[in-house]
């Protein structure tokens, strides 16, 4: 996926760990090799590269996360919008290639982007896409997907404790380590990464964070970030962090990608409009910026740097 998976566990014995730690990575590689659109025998690539001529029945599992995906679209009037690959990829975020496009680049990878253009037959498990061009990018809930479904594996092997984490973006705690009340985990400060804005004790819950400093490149002056706005096409601007705690990591990703293009007020509805989820966000520019927390009950440093 891109990045590194780590998990941490306990059991009975190392021979025991290691029989866990195997089956949990052999789910999130089934996951990948599922959801990848980088890998060209995936699901979503086979439902990339038919969905605009007829409707093509789906996996039941990648069906459900697509609608969940959707209804992240709808939940954030079309900030969080997994059909945003052609943006992605005309703003050379796909390939790491980062490059401005030029008008006529932009409105040609306009024109193929909307969640509202992926129909669902959920009787038939269909999918179809309304529009030729459009395709599913599943980078903004995948990783998030992945850790979900190895955290069940886990916990259906009876793990109790257990921290799993992705690229440093994304966490899943099961339970909490002996005589603790978490797993700590720490919300860095955007400005210097080794000051902490705050730290979770994360128990049975998911963090998840979107950062203009993950994944971006800078260009006359500016940075861009890979989180697009799809609904002017242009990288998000305005925001610097944002971090979400979710009683799931699917809902922690979606919501972290969603809250960085949506920005405080209008992040704030949705963050309260779901169960169990909190956000803090480093909102502004490089030298001026304030921090915003939203339903999040752990101590923060209120001024970032
Ligand atoms: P987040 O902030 O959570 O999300 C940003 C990502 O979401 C963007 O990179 C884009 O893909 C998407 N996105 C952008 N704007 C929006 C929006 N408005 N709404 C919804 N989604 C948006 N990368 C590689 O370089 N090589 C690989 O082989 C590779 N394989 C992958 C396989 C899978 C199954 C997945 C899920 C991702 C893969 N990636 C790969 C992508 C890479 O890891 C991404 O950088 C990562 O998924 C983005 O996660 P994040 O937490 O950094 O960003």
């Amino acid at each position: 996926m891109g990045t590194t998976v780590e998990i941490y566990l306990y059991a009975s014995s190392g021979e025991r760990a290691a029989e866990l730690l195997e089956a949990a990575f052999a789910e999130i590689e089934r996951v990948e090799a599922a959801l990848s659109a980088y890998r060209p025998t995936s699901e979503i690539s086979r439902i990339n590269a038919t969905a605009a001529r007829a409707p093509v029945v789906t996996d039941p599992e990648v069906f459900g996360l697509i609608a969940l995906a959707l209804d992240y679209g709808r939940r954030s009037d079309g900030a969080f919008d997994i059909t945003v690959g052609p943006l992605v990829k005309a703003w050379g975020f796909f390939r790491a290639d980062g490059c401005h496009p030029s008008p006529a680049e932009l409105s040609e990878a306009r024109a193929k982007i909307g969640w509202q253009r992926v129909a669902l037959d959920h009787a038939e498990r269909t999918i179809r896409f309304l529009t030729p061009g459009i395709e599913l990018d599943l980078g903004g809930i995948g990783k998030g997907f992945a850790l979900d479904r190895a955290a069940h594996i886990l916990r259906r092997h009876g793990v109790t404790t257990a921290l799993l984490g992705a690229g440093r973006s994304s966490y899943l705690a099961i339970g909490a380590p002996s005589g603790t009340e978490g797993w700590a985990i720490t919300v860095p400060d955007p400005s210097d990464s080794a000051r902490a804005l705050s730290e979770v004790q994360l128990r049975d819950r998911s963090l998840s964070t979107s950062g203009a400093d993950q994944k971006y490149f800078d260009l006359d002056g500016r940075r861009y970030s890979h989180v697009i706005d799809p609904r002017t096409g242009q990288p998000t601007t305005g925001m610097i962090q944002v971090t979400v705690t979710a009683l799931t990591a699917i809902d922690s990703d979606a919501l972290s990608t969603a809250v960085f293009v949506l920005g405080p007020e209008r992040g704030a509805d949705l963050i309260e409009d779901t169960a169990g989820a909190t956000a803090l966000l480093v909102a502004g520019y490089e030298g001026e910026h304030r921090v915003v927390a939203i339903e999040w009950s752990e101590a923060f440093d209120p001024r970032g740097r």
